[in-house]
């Protein structure tokens, strides 16, 4: 299962690509956490993004396509991904059409998880994070507060403010969003990939519109795709089968041979005559056919571009 999961800052994708992790037992790739990471072990690539991330900015694509390059070559990746906060802009989406193609595992779906504008800002700037990394549980002051205050439900490990939700930096996400990241919604739908989930209400009414969405379009696939790959394997085993079959002749041979030498070579001519006429006739018979439908075709499609002019 291949996927990349679309929304604004703030549309609640993270929270839903942790809940397809347990569900699909893939792993969530995120930009964001791989960056937030490097951060905060202070690495150089860290200290690159570091300042552009607290400004609300993105983080040049080439730190980017790095990043995700090496983490969908780790083994977790193999059985698929959940892509979240990545791509980011078209030259992104296009990078990752064609490293997938060169891994010969191209995206399957791009799940757009819709929310209003008005929303988000509230989503964001209330969003609280548990501090625990192996926890990860999120919260929200106005929409789900944790039942412990400032300390995590699940772990009781203290509650995080993201540096970059605050109401500044959210506006100029949200902006760069707009700007950058929207137009992937018309790139994947041009592919006839994208597919959209209603983003408010609650967490699992969300997640069933994601999953919904996610089994009636990769399921499908995957049955397609396990028949192509049965025909695949019966085409394969065929020429085995063949094999045999030609060896007749040979078994055959040593008989016809005592008898005489000559009439075997002759009933042997005509067999094979014979066989290679039936393709060498209807090899001769197929082109003009097609040749001549061919023809009339081309002139039209030529003749179009000249009209408009
Ligand atoms: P996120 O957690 O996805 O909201 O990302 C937080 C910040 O990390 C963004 O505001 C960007 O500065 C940076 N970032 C994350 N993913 C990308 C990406 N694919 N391209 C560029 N910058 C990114």
């Amino acid at each position: 299962m291949r996927i990349v999961l679309l929304g604004a800052p703030g549309s609640g994708k993270g929270t839903q690509a942790k809940l397809l992790v347990d569900k699909y037992k893939i792993p969530q790739i995120s930009t964001g956490d791989l960056l937030r990471e490097a951060v905060a072990a202070g690495t150089e690539l860290g200290k690159k993004a570091k300042a552009v991330m607290n400004a609300g900015g993105l983080v040049s694509d080439d730190i980017v396509l790095g990043i995700i390059q090496e983490r969908l070559s780790r083994p977790d990746a193999k059985s698929g991904f959940i892509l979240d906060g990545f791509p980011r802009n078209i030259p992104q989406a296009q990078a990752l059409d064609a490293l997938l193609a060169r891994m010969g595992r191209p995206l399957q779906l791009a799940l757009l998880v819709d929310v209003e504008k008005g929303v988000l800002m509230k989503r964001l700037t209330g969003r609280r994070s548990c501090s625990n990394a192996a926890c990860g549980a999120i919260y929200n002051i106005h929409f789900s507060p944790s039942k412990t205050g400032n300390k995590c439900e699940k772990c009781g490990t203290a509650l995080s403010h993201r540096s970059d939700d605050n109401e500044a930096t959210v506006g100029k996400r949200l902006e760069v969003y707009e700007l950058q990241t929207s137009p992937l919604v018309a790139y994947y739908k041009a592919q006839g990939k994208l597919r959209t989930a209603r983003g408010v209400g609650g967490i699992s009414d969300i997640f069933k519109n994601i999953t919904d969405i996610i089994e009636a379009q990769i399921r499908p696939l995957a049955a397609v795709m396990n028949q192509i790959e049965a025909a695949a394997a019966r085409a394969a085993a065929k020429p085995k089968a063949a094999k045999p079959k030609a060896a007749k002749p040979k078994v055959a041979k040593p008989a016809l041979k005592p008898a005489a030498k000559a009439p075997p070579a002759k009933k042997a001519a005509p067999v094979k005559a014979v066989k290679k006429a039936q393709p060498q006739k209807a090899a001769k018979k197929a082109p003009p056919k097609t040749a001549k439908k061919a023809a009339p075709k081309k002139a039209a499609k030529k003749a179009k571009p000249k009209k408009a002019k």
